[in-house]
Parts: structure tokens; sequence; C-alpha cells
């Protein structure tokens, strides 16, 4: 047995409870990892307050990442002892996820941890970074460079764009960092940004094309807020698309792309390529602060998971959580 979340669906409503779970009731997999930390990224959130349909199938442990150790494996890559990290491939959505001390997963789904991370750093980092890592490859790949211009950042204080903030700083850009929550503008200085601007400036319908501002963008937002910062973009320039806080939709035009070359660029962090994700976790070794990260980080245990998660969708929760699953 070992405790996990369980969700259960019944007329409508769904269930969260902490649970002990028999281990003959875990899904197939070729890998059983003892998972040591979780995390708590938008989506988990979702399926723990059940704000959206992000969980297909029930029952389910909910969790869309972890690190931890290998128990056992009959995958060539992974042998007992083996440190790794899961993220995303639908675990925790479709398959039972990391939010609990056991989970037998597929040995490809696999990265290693990285030498530079303990698995708690690694959960730190967890989705919401390594996407954040992988919208920067996005910028890079297009071959914007620090000189060029400023870049902005929205949803800043979350996860997504508490990492962006780090990592781009980091690399030697002037970064903007747009939150809705100004007061917290010492956090996001302290983080690396050089300016802070109030989300509000964003978020109402605004001119197909307007003052040229970015050089590049990373984007967690959507909504009207992607739409005016691809209007603000300037020539060449390229936003980093991976969210939608504010909302799914995208109110524009097509004027910033026809008019000022400028590219969208999506990231998807769930079914990304394995030589991708390998990229990104040597590059999050390599660029992201050890100080900063901890600086953005918090604790719960297992057993908090729920109530950090209400907190996490309440907007009160500032960078990320990681969840200490085992001991
Ligand atoms: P968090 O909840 O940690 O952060 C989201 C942030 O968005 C909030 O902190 C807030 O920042 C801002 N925000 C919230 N509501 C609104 C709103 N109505 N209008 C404008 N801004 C808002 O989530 P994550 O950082 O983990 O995830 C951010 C987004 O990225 C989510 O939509 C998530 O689904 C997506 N995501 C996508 C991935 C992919 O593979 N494409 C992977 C991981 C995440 P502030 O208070 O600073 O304004």
């Amino acid at each position: 047995m070992f405790k996990g979340w369980l969700l259960h669906k019944g007329d409508g409503a769904v269930d969260a409870a902490l649970a002990d779970i028999d281990e003959a009731r875990l899904p197939a997999g070729d890998v059983l990892l003892a998972v040591e930390y979780s995390a708590l990224n938008y989506k988990d959130g979702l399926a723990l307050t059940n704000r959206a349909p992000v969980v297909r199938q029930w029952p389910m442990v909910p969790g869309i990442d972890g690190a931890g150790t290998v128990l056992e494996s009959t995958h060539a890559d992974w042998k007992p002892g083996d440190r790794a990290v899961l993220n995303g491939w639908g675990v925790g959505e479709t398959h039972w996820g990391c939010l609990a001390e056991r989970a037998r997963l597929k040995g490809e789904w696999l990265v290693p941890l990285p030498a530079a991370f303990t698995p708690r750093q690694a959960m730190a980092i967890g989705t919401a970074g390594y996407t954040a890592m992988l919208c920067v490859m996005a910028l890079e790949r297009h071959g914007v460079q620090p000189g060029d211009g400023d870049v902005l950042v929205t949803g800043a204080t979350g996860g997504v764009g508490s990492v962006a903030v780090a990592l781009l700083a980091r690399l030697g850009w002037r970064v903007t960092a747009a939150t809705g929550r100004t007061a917290e503008a010492d956090y996001l200085t302290s983080l690396g940004a050089a300016a802070v601007v109030d989300r509000a400036e964003f978020a109402m319908p605004g001119k197909p094309l307007q003052k040229e501002r970015w050089a590049a963008a990373i984007d967690a937002v959507g909504s009207h807020t992607l739409a005016n910062v691809l209007a603000q973009t300037r020539y060449g320039g390229i936003v980093a698309a991976c969210g939608l806080a504010q909302g799914m939709d995208l109110p524009g035009t097509v004027a910033p792309f026809i008019l000022r070359g400028v590219t969208l660029a999506g990231v998807d962090s769930v079914m990304a390529p394995m030589p991708r994700r390998r990229e990104a976790w040597q590059r999050l070794a390599r660029d992201l602060d050890p100080a900063r990260l901890e600086a953005m980080t918090a604790e719960v245990a297992l057993a908090e998971a729920a109530d950090a998660a209400r907190r996490l969708m309440d907007g009160r929760v500032r960078g990320r959580i990681v969840v200490r699953v085992a001991g």
C-alpha cells in the first residue's frame, strides 16, 4: 500500500481524498518510481479543484510531474536506484500521476535527474519551469538576442513566469514583468526583472498595431493579453505562447504577422520530444540560478496538496509549490 491523492467522479462532482492505495491498482508501465517530490502546476490546480476538465479517466491519481528513484524496471534504460524526472505525457490526466508515493510509468517518458539538481529542486522547477525553458529555447531558435531590445514576461509571479524572468535575466536580457500583483514588484526585481508593469495594461481589447516595445515575449496568459503583446512586438520579433491564464481565446488580427513579420511560437511541454526535453533540463542546470529558484519556492506536505491547489487557483500563490511526497 502507498499514500496518494485519488480523484473520484460522482454526479458531476469530483471528490479528492488522500487514500491508502494498493500497489496492484497502479496502471501498466515498465518503471516503478518511488516519488520523492511532486509539484503543483496550474493543471494540477485545475484537476484537484475540478475547475476544468483536465482529468479524462476516473479514478485518477493527479500530479503531472514528479522526481524520485526507480524501484523496479523492465525498461532497458532504467535500473533500480536511478533517479528520474517525469513531466507530462498525459500523466495525471489519462495515466495515474505523481501526487502519490508510487507511480508506474513508461521508461521512455523519463529524463535522468540532472546531477545539478536534487529531486526537490527538479520539482521546484517542475513542468512550469521546464516549460519556461522551452519558451526561452523557442526565442533563441528564432535568433533574437538580449541586445535586440526588451523581453516581456506575462503572468510573471506565476510558476512559468517566475522561472522565465529568472532565466532571461541570467541570460542577459532586460526583462519587463507583467503582473496583476504589482505589490510583488520587489519579488520580481529579486528574480532579475528590470521593470514591472500592471497586467491591466494588456487585459482589454486593443489596437491591431501598437507602439513597438518588445523584441521578444513569453506569454503564459493568452486572450487579450496575447493579442496586445503581439501588437506591441517589434518588427521581426517573436512571442512564445504557452498558457491561457486569462483565456483560451486569441482575439487579435493578422496585422503583427503580415505588417511586422512577428512570429508566434506555440510551446507545448506535454508531448515535447525527448531530445528537446533533455536539452531543456541541461539548459536549466546551466542557466537557472539555484538561489533564485529557492527564493521562488514554497514546500507543502502531500496531505496539504489540495489546500495549496485551491490557493493556486485563487491567485494566492507566488512562484512554485513543491510537494514533499516521501518522508
Ligand atoms: P500559475 O497559476 O503559477 O501562474 C499563472 C499566472 O497567470 C498567475 O500567477 C497570474 O500572474 C497570471 N494570471 C492569472 N489569472 C490571470 C488573468 N485572468 N489575467 C491575466 N493574468 C492572469 O500557473 P503556471 O505558471 O503553472 O501556468 C501558467 C499558464 O501556463 C497556465 O495557463 C498553464 O496551463 C500554462 N502551462 C502550459 C504548459 C504547456 O505545456 N504549454 C505547461 C505549463 C503551464 P500575476 O499574478 O503575476 O498576474
